[in-house]
Order: C-alpha cells, then structure tokens, then sequence
C-alpha cells in the first residue's frame, strides 16, 4: 500500500514543474517519515536546526542531500560543515567567513543562499536589498574560496493577500535577475532562486522561483509540543 506521505509527495509534484526543485522541509518529523518520502524517491531534505538535520544525517541514507533552511547561528556552522549541501539562510557577511572557515577544515566548498527580508513582518530575517549589495561589493568576499553563493532565499509575509505575496516574490526574482547579470565573482554564481512553501509556492513559482521548500504538505502538521 502506497504511504499518505508517497501520496502527498506524489501530488504536490505534480503541481511543479521539471524545472523546479523540490526540498521536502522535514524539520519536526521522525526519521521514519523521511524514509518514506526517499523511498518514494525525494533526495533533497530540509531542517531548520542544526543537531536535528546532524543526527539525520548519520542515521540516514548517505545519497539525501541536507538543507539548512532555519535561522543560521554561526557557533553550530562547524557540527553541519562536513556534509551540508546549501545553507538557505545567510544573513551576515560574518556568516559566510565562518562557513568559508569551516568548510577549508573539511576541503569542501559549501554552497550558499543570501537570506533576503522580503516580507513585511518585523519577525522575519534576512537582509535588505542594500545589505546584499554590500556583501557582494566587499572587498574580501572572492577571498572566501571555499563557500559558493548560488542565489537569494526569501519568505514572503503570512497573509492570505494573495496580490502582496506576488508582489513579495516577484521583486525578489527582479532583484535576482539584476545581480545574476551583474555580479562577476569565483565564488558567486547566481543560479538558484528559493521562494515557496506550502501555502504559497504556486505564486512562488509563478514569479520565478526555481527551489520549493514543502514541509506540511508532504508530511503534514507540524506538532512543536512533541519532538
Ligand atoms: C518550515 C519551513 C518551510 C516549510 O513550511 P511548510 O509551510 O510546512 O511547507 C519552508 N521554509 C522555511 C524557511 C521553513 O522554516
């Protein structure tokens, strides 16, 4: 019998296109639950803290591929350094040392998002458009050989204002657009657009995401009071 969690990946594949890839966000959700969805064929796997996606990791099939999706704390980049694939959430300039720093430690180049603010919501992270701009106009930034910056990541607000979240998004892929054209660095290479979950990655990918992060569609509920 096919799982619920085979169904739902199953279903919410089929809404996006070949073009867009899919990390399916597990933060929460037993290890059981992941093994069906890899069973089912999903590689890419996303978690928003750091000891969770680590002991993931070692119990689990080493071909998945760990996102970091949460909100980064430089003191735990060094426990994901040795097999992170993309860390979604950088918001500092410090940040990106830090993993470069880690990443030399294990002769790796960690690729990396820039975390934009895009929501209007004071409870959101990221960086304003202008503080992109300084961090990839820093002097030092090509001196960072071992991290990537592949692309921008962004939330849009929590609303059902379906016309602000489109709003949000696209000017995330105008902004996206302008560097990818502009930026010429080693180690940046803007390829990689992260902008959509459950209940907005239609619009998401409407104005040009090409990276879902679907947590609850796929495995369903959230419950934070039992870990
Ligand atoms: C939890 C989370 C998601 C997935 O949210 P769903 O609504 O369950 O799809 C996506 N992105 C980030 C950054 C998250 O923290």
């Amino acid at each position: 019998m096919t799982s619920t969690i085979a169904k739902n990946l199953f279903l919410v594949k089929k809404t996006i296109p070949n073009h867009v890839t899919l990390v399916a966000v597990s933060k929460t959700k037993p290890e059981k639950d992941i093994l069906e969805a890899y069973q089912a064929g999903q590689r890419i796997f996303g978690e928003n803290k750091v000891q969770e996606m680590v002991s993931k990791h070692q119990n689990l099939p080493k071909d998945i591929q760990w996102h970091m999706i949460g909100h980064l704390q430089r003191n735990k980049i060094k426990y994901m350094a040795p097999f992170v694939q993309l860390i979604h959430g950088v918001d500092s300039y410090k940040k990106l040392v830090e993993i470069n720093k880690q990443a030399i430690k294990h002769n790796r180049t960690i690729n990396c998002l820039l975390q934009a603010k895009i929501a209007q919501e004071e409870t959101k992270f990221g960086l304003s458009f202008e503080e992109i701009n300084s961090i990839l106009n820093n002097a030092d930034l090509s001196e960072l050989k071992n991290i990537k910056i592949t692309g921008l990541m962004g939330m849009a607000s929590f609303t059902d204002n379906t016309t602000q979240i489109k709003e949000e998004f696209c000017s995330l892929k105008t902004f996206f657009d302008t560097l990818k054209s502009s930026v010429r660095l080693n180690n940046v290479n803007f390829t990689t657009l992260s902008m959509g979950m459950s209940g907005d990655y239609s619009i998401a990918i409407s104005c040009g995401s090409n990276l879902v992060r679907i947590g609850s569609a796929i495995f369903g509920n959230r419950n934070y009071s039992v870990k």
